[in-house]
């Protein structure tokens, strides 16, 4: 029996999940990444891209992707994200602009027109920066 572990939004997230229990033995499996794939408007009908696992493996399986490895990554490879120009705080992470309409026009049209552009919102002071 197959135990949902986590769900995502987009079927990448679920496969980097899935290499990294595969990196400690565990077998898992991505489900409903080609309906997702195929209709991401389905994505939350469904309740996302999930990443199951046998029963026996539930516990450890949680546990592995609840370690926060960032800190490590930073201390091994060097920081590169983006600082929030309004407070300084290295606490942001990836804004699209333009997202809501395009996602309305994608509704009603059933294709993206509205250009999007990137930028980050910083998690301190609330701040969303173009970058
Ligand atoms: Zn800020």
């Amino acid at each position: 029996m197959l135990i949902t572990i986590a769900r995502f939004s987009f079927p990448y997230e679920a496969h980097i999940a899935k290499s990294r229990l595969a990196s400690e033995g565990i077998p898992a499996y991505v489900v409903d990444e080609h309906t997702i794939s195929m209709q991401w408007l389905y994505s939350n009908a469904l309740g996302g891209v999930r990443l199951q696992v046998p029963k026996d493996f539930e516990v450890i399986a949680q546990e592995i992707l609840n370690v926060e490895l960032e800190a490590t990554l930073v201390e091994q490879q060097g920081w590169d994200g983006n600082i929030c120009p309004k407070c300084g705080s290295r606490e942001t992470e990836y804004y699209q602009f333009g997202k809501r309409m395009a996602f309305l026009v994608f509704i009603g049209i059933e294709f993206p027109l509205f250009p999007t552009s990137d930028g980050i919102i910083c998690k301190k002071c609330g701040s969303k920066n173009k970058i």
